[in-house]
């Protein structure tokens, strides 16, 4: 049976969570970040080195992406490889897979 304190609590816990993943989603992933050099990751797919990834194409983004996890319309998102920071809609990597 929930009691009105224990309901009380557990608004206030996923208060504290939604404002942890908030606080996460607020770091930009920059194009000098280790792992984003290691990927070839760019903001602006156009940018992408093709000499480097031949397989690239300028219609590869990251809001096409099956690792993209947020909205199709946002400007800057989460993708699975590079928790806490958000890469930009436009933008790329070597890891890019057309989502299904
Ligand atoms: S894995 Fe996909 S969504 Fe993530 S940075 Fe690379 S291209 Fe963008």
């Amino acid at each position: 049976m929930t009691t009105r304190r224990t309901f009380m609590m557990s608004v206030a816990a996923t208060g504290a969570v939604l404002t942890a993943t908030r606080a996460l989603a607020a770091t930009t992933l920059s194009e000098t970040d280790p792992q984003a050099v290691a990927l070839g990751y760019v903001t602006d797919t156009t940018k992408a080195d093709s000499k480097k990834y031949p397989k690239h194409s300028d219609t590869q983004m990251c809001d096409g992406c099956a690792l993209w996890q947020s909205k199709p319309t946002d400007a800057l998102g989460n993708c699975a490889l590079f928790p806490g920071k958000q890469v930009h809609a436009k933008g790329w990597c070597s890891a890019w897979n057309k989502r299904a």
